[in-house]
């Protein structure tokens, strides 16, 4: 039987109603249970591209399920006081839950957090998107690695948003016009520099801003220059399973709120494959 993997992507802050389909801690709380009901096993995303690599046996992916949040803000981390909708308990205290109550089924649950290096562009984040309560900061950074159950990750210089007087591509608030090589080398390398020198660790996985993969990036940049960057894949949003065959510079997620806003949804997700 081919093998068949979903990773799945929560969006600790942006929360659209205080329910399952809006609220990503209700959502994930819910969803490690649901995985450990339906016989998947969570692993870390680097696990997955070790088997595309040829790195890891089949054996170690039977089942297997993938983790990982974007944006990287405190969210992701610690619990909050959100203004709008109360105390947040944070993505990973519901991950060292859901790990020490099955510790023996789940012994590598594991999530990559997917972060925007430049610390211009998170204050601007932080100032015209957020509540100005310092949620992008980076100091959580080493304690979120040394946790064991998280990895920080690469999501770009500044995401190319329109709040961040660094991005250059055209159109803003899109990731597509990144499509050169000064462009590409703009968002990737020097993201991944910083985040190694501040949370301890060099990234080895990037994601596309807004889910947003291009031809160049894809085919040229990451194949070429990705190594030199410490990368070895690069994830989408495209809601598929991975496969043994899948690009490794274009493994689809699966978007918590965008492919499956009930449970059930999640599901069919887990079922097939
Ligand atoms: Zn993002």
């Amino acid at each position: 039987m081919a093998l068949g993997i979903p990773v799945l992507c929560y969006h600790a802050h942006i929360i659209g109603s205080n329910d399952y389909a809006g609220n990503a801690h209700i959502a994930l709380a819910e969803d490690l249970q649901l995985i450990q009901a339906c016989g998947r096993r969570i692993v870390p995303l680097r696990w997955i591209v070790d088997w595309l690599q040829g790195r890891r046996e089949d054996a170690d992916m039977i089942n297997a399920v993938g983790i990982s949040f974007d944006d990287g803000t405190l969210l992701d981390f610690q619990p909050v006081e959100h203004p709008q909708y109360g105390t947040l308990p944070g993505l990973l205290p519901i991950l060292q839950q859901f790990a020490r109550q099955h510790q023996y089924e789940q012994p590598s649950v594991h999530a990559s957090c997917f972060v925007i290096a430049s610390p211009l562009a998170r204050m601007q984040a932080d100032q015209h998107l957020l509540y100005g309560r310092n949620w992008l900061a980076s100091d959580w950074w080493p304690d979120a690695t040394a946790s064991g159950l998280m990895s920080i990750e690469n999501h770009s210089w500044d995401h190319n948003m329109a709040v961040a007087t660094e991005a250059c591509a055209t159109p803003r608030n899109s990731f597509r016009g990144v499509d050169d090589l000064p462009a590409a080398r703009r968002q990737i390398e020097p993201a991944s520099e910083l985040i190694e020198e501040l949370s301890g660790r060099r990234p080895e996985l990037f994601a596309y801003p807004y889910g947003d993969v291009n031809d160049y990036l894809a085919d040229c940049y990451l194949p070429e220059h990705g190594a030199t960057a410490g990368l070895r894949a690069a994830f989408t949003t495209a809601g598929k399973h991975i496969d043994a065959h899948s690009d490794r510079w274009k493994l689809p997620r699966y978007v918590h709120g965008l492919h499956w806003r009930q449970a059930e949804q999640l599901q069919n997700i887990l079922r097939q494959s």
